[in-house]
């Protein structure tokens, strides 16, 4: 489906105009039902990624329901071509759905079931505007949802460009909150130094993912030329690559995307890792099930506040003093709301 999204998301690699949403139900042989969602960034991806969660939901129906049974089957099936990308997103969702559906049959919220308590994420606000009108406009309201933290995107311009964005940003919620920047892939190693050496002195919490998500070794040039924390993750397709970075000393911080690293599972193996590394852990985007795994990873940091969702669900995130609860009925949070998804099937 695609679901609206106001204001659209602007980045430095291209703007999201919609919410390219795949919603997956799983149903239990005595009619317990999971839900997750997957956002593909991209209209053109849509149908590959539904058919892909048809078609490897399909080849578990009749089996177990269990998270980890499931994942295991999914990624024997998938072995020989190596599940990266489009099919680790279906397989994470997949795991997300089942995870929900587990906990609803024992009638507690995620979060419980995952060892944990409903207490409040400290949350950022996560801008969708580059232009500077815009990010002061939109920073303002979310500075009256009571942030401390901030990012917004830059690198659509040059470093004086960069240089205003954040101005703006600085001007809208005052000289105390955090506040960090977000390159989205787009800058060569050697333009990536020179400009967060010359932002040094806006000291930012992190600049993320200055240049390719796939270049550790630039990054942890990178990250040995300036001072400011380099923040990674939301491109690790699951826990192998994930390592590969931290191995290759490419960043400071660790932001885990639940739909790319292998769905609910799929954290809960990373999270260890980022912590005998020393990495913080901040979530990206799936702001619900994130908010309940946040609170059960340890050296948990910044829960990032993005919902491309809402407009199909039923009760959407909500943030209080900065910070955000994980959902205390029973599942993770995600509920349809029925209207609104047979106003953006597609
Ligand atoms: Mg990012």
């Amino acid at each position: 489906m695609l679901a609206p999204l106001d204001p659209p998301v602007q980045t430095a690699a291209g703007e999201v105009p919609v919410a390219p949403l795949v919603l997956i139900d799983v149903t239990t042989s005595d009619g317990i039902v999971g839900h997750a969602y997957l956002f593909c960034y991209t209209p053109s991806v849509l149908p590959a990624l539904t058919s892909l969660v048809e078609e490897l939901g399909a080849a578990v129906v009749g089996t177990s329901a269990a998270p980890a049974t499931v994942e295991a089957d999914l990624r024997g099936r998938l072995r020989l071509l190596r599940p990266q990308g489009l099919p680790t997103m279906a397989i994470s969702g997949i795991d997300m759905a089942c995870w929900d559906a587990v906990a609803r049959r024992a009638e507690l919220p995620l979060v419980r079931l995952l060892g944990g308590e409903a207490r409040p994420i400290r949350a950022y606000g996560s801008l969708r505007s580059m232009a500077p009108d815009a990010v002061r406009a939109e920073a303002a309201h979310l500075a009256g949802l009571g942030f401390t933290a901030y990012k917004v995107k830059v690198g659509a311009g040059d470093l004086s460009r960069d240089r205003e964005v954040l101005r703006a940003l600085r001007d809208a919620v005052g000289p105390v909150a955090d506040l960090s920047i977000d390159y989205n892939q787009t800058l060569p190693v050697p333009e990536a130094i020179r400009r967060i050496r010359a932002l040094s002195e806006e000291n930012l919490l992190w600049v993320e993912e200055p240049t390719r998500a796939d270049d550790a070794a630039g990054h942890a040039r990178i990250r040995a030329a300036v001072s400011t924390p380099i923040q990674l993750g939301e491109s690790w397709w699951g826990v192998d690559e994930m390592t590969a970075s931290i191995t290759a000393g490419a960043g400071d911080h660790a932001m885990l995307d639940v739909a790319r690293i292998g769905g609910v599972t799929g954290w809960l193996r990373a999270a260890p890792v980022a912590y005998a590394a020393g990495l913080p852990v901040s979530s990206h985007l799936w702001p619900e099930v994130s908010a309940a795994l946040l609170a059960v990873t340890p050296g948990a940091f910044l829960l990032e506040y993005l919902d491309v969702a809402s407009g199909v669900l039923r009760d959407p995130v909500c943030v209080v003093d900065g910070a955000m609860m994980p959902s205390e009925r029973p599942g993770s949070g995600v509920e349809w709301h029925d209207a609104a998804v047979e106003r953006y099937r597609c």
